[in-house]
């Protein structure tokens, strides 16, 4: 498919960040306009990220910084899929490891901290984790404690290269005989369930952009969702050829492509 036609009937398109539509703190070329693109064909853009180390009020003012003209609606990053699973799940005390600002949109969507006697242990990607919260958090999942993780990234992009991010956290856990965590975020289909259900959209009305094969394209694979792969991040065509995951359709940039 050409990536003109993998938007063809969409109504909904969810997209990408980091190597996606910018990169290095600069929007990458196209993808204001991009965005702008989808807007006038009816196509809704949704922001993906599955950063929960900041709240998503700045994640929104990020993309508006750099001039992405995004709604607060329009925002959708791991830590509110994993408020949406908690919801489905009927779970409302939680011992939730997160910097203030993500514990912050957690207590203002009604969930209580309870260190004591908590219905899931939610592990966030705490940049101000520490010994004591690693021996709080072991000591509740070795009672039998459900473990969610907001989702697995191994490192995580930043100005200054790549630092660790919550895998990191999730395996301290895990070599302190911990069970593995049930992980919300990108690429797991729980990050995309409830953004179809919230905008009543069916899976092949929703287009998945992204650079990365093993996270954007897989998830869009394993969701039923089309995919447009942009070879303006992670990705090249070497790693497309010998991906499980394969997009259906592949672009340089995001320049005039809609
Ligand atoms: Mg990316």
């Amino acid at each position: 498919m050409t990536p003109r036609e993998v938007f063809s009937g969409a109504k909904l398109a969810l997209l990408d960040q980091d190597g996606t539509l910018f990169l290095g703190g600069k929007a990458l070329p196209g993808a204001r306009d991009f965005v702008s693109a989808l807007r006038e064909r009816g196509i809704s853009p949704v922001f993906l990220s599955n950063n929960t180390s900041r709240s998503l009020r700045r994640t929104l003012e990020r993309l508006n910084a750099l001039g992405f003209d995004a709604a607060p609606d329009e925002v959708r990053d791991a830590g509110w899929a994993t408020r949406a699973f908690l919801v489905r799940e009927r779970i409302r005390r939680i011992a939730l490891f997160a910097n203030e600002e993500v514990t912050a949109d957690f207590s203002e969507a009604g969930f209580e901290l309870d260190w004591e006697n908590p219905e899931a242990v939610v592990l966030a990607y705490d940049t101000s984790f520490t010994f004591g919260k690693l021996v709080l958090a072991q000591s509740l999942l070795m009672r039998g404690v459900r473990f969610i993780a907001t989702h697995p990234d191994r490192l995580c992009p930043t100005e200054n290269g790549f630092v660790p991010d919550i895998a990191s956290l999730i395996a301290a856990l895990r070599s302190a005989g911990t069970p593995e965590p049930l992980v919300i975020g990108k690429p797991s289909p729980t990050m995309v369930l409830p953004i179809l259900q919230e905008r009543g959209v069916l899976p092949d009305e929703c287009v998945m952009v992204g650079d990365r094969l093993y996270t954007d394209i897989r998830m869009a694979e394993e969701s039923g969702l089309r995919s447009l792969l942009v070879l303006t991040g992670e990705a090249d065509r070497a790693a497309l050829a010998d991906s499980p995951w394969k997009p259906d359709a592949v672009a340089e940039n995001l320049v005039g492509l809609l």
